[in-house]
């Protein structure tokens, strides 16, 4: 039986990996020291074949026994965390991509790093290949998560090279689902409650900037073939719809029949203008593409949404 490490396991898309792998016949191990992460999101797993480990990763990391995957996707990974959290963010990038680097190495274990298309920063190529380099700013307050995963990438790519570790490494485009947390300042749990709320629709800029959504679900099924693959340069997992966060604010007022209004905020420092993957490549390599459409996606963390209470400040 494959026993799997999932850092990051009780965050958003930790929670959604661990579900996947327990489904698939593995043992699983989450790690996370709950920063941003909530046991409520693992709580629905516990049985004999998952366990649950509170730890900080950017410490080392001890682990008896084998292990055979290194699910590596501890990070704040929201704008709003990673101005609250600038410096966590660059810690865990570095030094968490370490020891969990380390750890593979040790025990011979597969690795994979959750990247991120944030490496690409305000994008001068549009759609996104994996072979753009990116155009992102060092010291912009974006740049604390976006170097991280850059150096992240870096440094996977030399356990690989120099040490012979089997790692790949997703870059991973705006996702969407059920256990977002409802006040992370991203935009759908942002959107979703204040349509619930019929409170205003906060639209930063004049929302023509573009971003492509991709279901959960689909982003973990692509992340898992990934893994399967013997492929290690970076591979874009994402939904390439793109539309403009207008129209996103607009379908989530039309699919909650919400009585909200559109309001305009400022733009955030470096918010990128345009985002879209470019999936040749993974569907070439790994046959995969997205199934789930916006209107399903939506309708689905719609429901899981209208399941919780809101949150009391929106
Ligand atoms: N956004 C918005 N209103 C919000 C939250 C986000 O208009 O309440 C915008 C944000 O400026 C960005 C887009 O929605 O252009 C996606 O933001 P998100 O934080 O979800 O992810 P990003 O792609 O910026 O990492």
């Amino acid at each position: 039986m494959p026993r799997s490490l999932v850092t990051g396991g009780a965050g958003f898309l930790g929670s959604h990996l661990c579900e996947y792998l327990l489904r698939k016949g593995h043992r699983v191990i989450a790690m996370d020291n709950l920063l941003t992460g909530t046991t409520d999101n693992i709580a629905h797993l516990q049985g004999d074949r998952f366990s649950f480990v509170r730890h900080d990763i950017t410490e080392y990391i001890y682990l008896a026994g084998k292990l055979d995957f290194v699910w590596h996707f501890a990070s704040p990974a929201s704008p709003l965390d990673y101005l609250q959290l600038p410096i966590q963010t660059l810690k865990v990038g570095a030094l968490g991509t370490h020891k969990a680097l380390g750890l593979a190495m040790e025990k011979k274990a597969k690795f994979i790093l959750a990247s991120t298309s944030e490496v690409y920063g305000d994008p001068l190529i549009h759609p996104q290949q994996e072979n753009y380099w990116g155009n992102v700013n060092p010291v912009g307050p974006r740049g604390v998560y976006d170097e991280a995963k850059r150096f992240a990438e870096a440094l996977t790519m030399a356990y690989h090279r120099y040490n012979g570790v089997d790692t790949k490494i997703v870059r991973i485009f705006n996702t969407y689902g059920p256990r977002m947390r409802p006040n992370d300042g991203r935009a759908i749990p942002t959107f979703v409650p204040q349509a619930l709320a019929d409170k205003p629709i906060t639209v930063f800029g004049d929302g023509s900037q573009t971003r492509s959504f991709c279901y959960v679900d689909d982003l973990i099924e692509g992340i898992h073939r990934l893994m399967m693959s013997d492929y290690h340069e970076p591979v874009n997992i994402g939904n390439p719809q793109e539309m403009t966060i207008r129209q996103m604010a607009e379908s989530v007022i039309r699919l909650t029949s919400s009585r909200s209004k559109i309001v305009q905020k400022p733009l955030p420092v470096d918010d990128p203008k345009v985002r879209q993957p470019d999936i040749g490549l993974a569907i070439k390599l790994l046959d995969w593409q997205p199934q789930v459409d916006l209107q399903e996606g939506l309708r689905r963390t719609i429901a899981w949404f209208r399941s919780k209470p809101l949150p009391e400040e929106i």
